[in-house]
């Protein structure tokens, strides 16, 4: 199947689940991961509609954004941020949902000055893995209220990456955000699900899919 023809079916399969699981409509965001895609590919499924696109490796994504400078997209970093990549991340990318450490947050926003506020979510280790990154659950309210001062980042929401298959992850993660925002946090977003769990975390609150080879097929 061409990646156009794949788009248009996740979208629907997207829209679909937001019917079926009484979410408003529209309320779910698609981000196509693009890692190792070819520009090619990214050109077929911008011109079937999405614009958004999420890179995980900075040196990959600035060839491509040169690239695809005449389309008008909305990037999105979702790879490790290397301390010494901060100043890329943070100017070249609309969005950076892997924010781990306060560290990083603190450069980010050194890095972002003059520009309009780095939307950013907070990665979440909800599984507690110990080979994974990301901030532990009790850890998340302290981030976040250390973040909310720095002026050049908007702090939108969290973002996981569970074990395959663990949908009780999603429950827990949706959990954690309605506390946090019971906490006076604002946040508006919930990113996660992925090719073959997005409806599981659409059911569970996701506002965010980030999706990759059920768009563009494997990884080359
Ligand atoms: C690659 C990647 C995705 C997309 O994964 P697919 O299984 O190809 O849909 C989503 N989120 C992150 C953080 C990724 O690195």
């Amino acid at each position: 199947m061409t990646v156009s023809l794949q788009a248009e079916k996740v979208l629907s399969a997207i829209r679909e689940a937001e019917k079926k699981y009484h979410r408003a409509p529209d309320s779910v965001t698609l981000v196509a991961a693009s890692k190792n895609q070819s520009i090619e590919k990214i050109r077929a499924a911008y011109h079937a509609g999405l614009t958004r696109f999420a890179e995980n490796y900075v040196q990959e994504a600035i060839e491509k954004q040169r690239q695809l400078s005449d389309l008008s997209i909305e990037w999105h970093f979702i790879g490790n941020i290397q301390s010494n990549k901060t100043k890329w991340i943070a100017t070249g990318f609309d969005w950076v949902q892997s924010v781990n450490s306060y560290r990083v947050a603190e450069r980010l926003n050194r890095a972002r000055a003059l520009h309009n506020p780095l939307n950013i979510c907070i990665e979440v280790n909800i599984d507690q893995e110990p080979t994974k990154s990301g901030v532990l659950p009790q850890d998340v309210l302290l981030l976040a209220k250390q973040i909310r001062p720095l002026p050049n980042l908007k702090l939108r929401g969290i973002m996981v990456i569970p074990e395959k298959n663990h949908i009780v992850a999603f429950e827990k993660t949706a959990c954690l955000q309605k506390e946090l925002i019971q906490a006076g946090v604002l946040l508006d977003t919930l990113s996660m699900g992925m090719s073959h769990d997005f409806e599981a975390a659409i059911a569970a609150g996701s506002t965010m899919v980030r999706i990759g080879t059920a768009i563009f097929g494997e990884r080359a």
